[in-house]
């Protein structure tokens, strides 16, 4: 696809963000206190005052009504730069929900809390609950014109930074399991939600979640009471989508990095990257980085077109691939670049456990599969 000139220039306005803060691998160091912090409110702040962010979303609710080309040209230039702006990606995410089927308070309070910045949380998995979803246990009840929350949810991304929680509960348990699913708007600093964070592989990303006896008003439903199940339905390609940019980028620092190593190395005599058995190698990943980027904008134009309804398959296939390539090269990265590549000081190997994440979280790429399997008729 080609961009428009409106969508080059804020292309341009990201990279130039990017590059004043991230000029060097001190500074990005330095943003992501030694890569323990994959979110910086430092660098969100910069591109809010820039206004750099929630352009996809509508003007009516705030927004800047433009494309989601443009949200995967952030999301891509962030993660290949390095800028540590990830919960921005789980905000996005979180808004589609509230955007199509919450009410005129929600879509604008969420569209301000995303423009200025702040990080949103989607709060659905629990401890019994992982990607058989439907069989979530989280209660809310009705007490007057409020709801009561209680239960557990957990590996809930940037929680800890959140202003909201889009907390999937269940408010009616005696009829079909898919029904009696209700989406809540809940304060992240409400009295009885309790916040603590889980030790992982990668960097400080997501949480446990205890809600216990948490009051919201009416007003806090998002959609219709009893109809989560068929809103989470909608709006996957999106979430999917995000993921797909995301991994562009990411692959393709790893693939810059990689190349400028095997360049400079020298092994018997000559740069490693002269090694046919290398370069090739290289040439297949740069291979499919390209064609995952291109497949990428090319859902993406289509959601701008309105088609996103229609895109359950490709979604899930750019969600699957992207995590699968930048899992890929980062670890092809690590053998090339040998005992560099191991070493925690040089960068790649903090890469590597990063790319594992995307491949469990956004629907495990086992469950993608089925998905395009699905659509395939198999
Ligand atoms: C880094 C990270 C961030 C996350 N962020 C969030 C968040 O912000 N909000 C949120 O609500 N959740 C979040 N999650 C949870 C994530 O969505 C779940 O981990 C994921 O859906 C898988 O659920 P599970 O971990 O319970 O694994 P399980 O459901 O127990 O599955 C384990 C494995 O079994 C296989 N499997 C599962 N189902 C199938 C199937 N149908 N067919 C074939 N194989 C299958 C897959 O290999 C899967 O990885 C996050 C998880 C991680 C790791």
């Amino acid at each position: 696809m080609r961009l428009t000139p409106t969508q080059i220039a804020y292309r341009d306005a990201v990279r130039e963000l990017c590059a004043s803060l991230v000029p060097d691998e001190a500074a990005r160091r330095r943003l992501t206190a030694n890569d323990s912090l994959l979110h910086s409110e430092e660098a969100a702040t910069a591109f809010a005052e820039r206004d750099l962010l929630g352009v996809s979303l509508p003007e009516a609710d705030g927004g800047a009504g433009r494309s989601f080309v443009e949200e995967c040209l952030l999301l891509e230039e962030t993660a290949r730069t390095g800028v540590p702006l990830m919960a921005y990606s789980t905000a996005l995410t979180a808004a589609q929900s509230y955007l199509r089927f919450g009410d005129a308070t929600h879509r604008r309070t969420i569209v301000e809390s995303l423009r200025h910045g702040h990080a949103e949380s989607i709060s659905f998995t629990e401890p019994e609950a992982g990607s058989d979803l439907a069989s979530a246990q989280t209660t809310a009840r009705r007490d007057g014109d409020d709801w009561v929350i209680s239960g557990r949810k957990t590996w809930i991304s940037f929680a800890h930074l959140a202003r909201h929680l889009l907390v999937l509960t269940r408010t009616d348990d005696t009829g079909v399991r898919h029904d009696g699913l209700t989406l809540l708007m809940v304060p992240a600093d409400a009295p009885g939600v309790t916040i603590r964070a889980i030790p992982t592989m990668g960097a400080h990303m997501v949480n446990d979640v205890f809600l216990d006896e948490v009051r919201v008003a009416g007003a806090a439903v998002v959609g219709q009471v009893g109809e989560a199940w068929r809103h989470l339905g909608r709006g996957l390609a999106v979430e999917r989508l995000i993921i797909g940019a995301m991994c562009v980028g990411a692959s393709q620092r790893a693939l810059d990095q990689l190349v400028a190593h095997v360049t400079t190395r020298v092994q018997f005599g000559k740069p490693l990257s002269k090694k046919q058995a290398v370069a090739h190698r290289i040439a297949d990943l740069a291979t499919e980085i390209a064609v995952l980027r291109s497949f990428v904008y090319d859902v993406a134009e289509r959601i701008d077109l309105g088609e996103e309804d229609a895109l359950n398959f490709e979604a899930s296939m750019a969600k699957l691939k992207g995590s699968e390539t930048f899992k890929k090269t980062t670890l092809e990265a690590v053998q090339l670049m040998g005992g560099y590549g191991y070493g925690s000081e040089f960068g790649m190997e903090q890469q590597l456990r990063t790319a594992i994440a995307p491949t469990i979280y956004g629907g495990a790429n086992e469950v993608q599969r089925e998905i395009v399997a699905r659509g395939l008729g198999l």
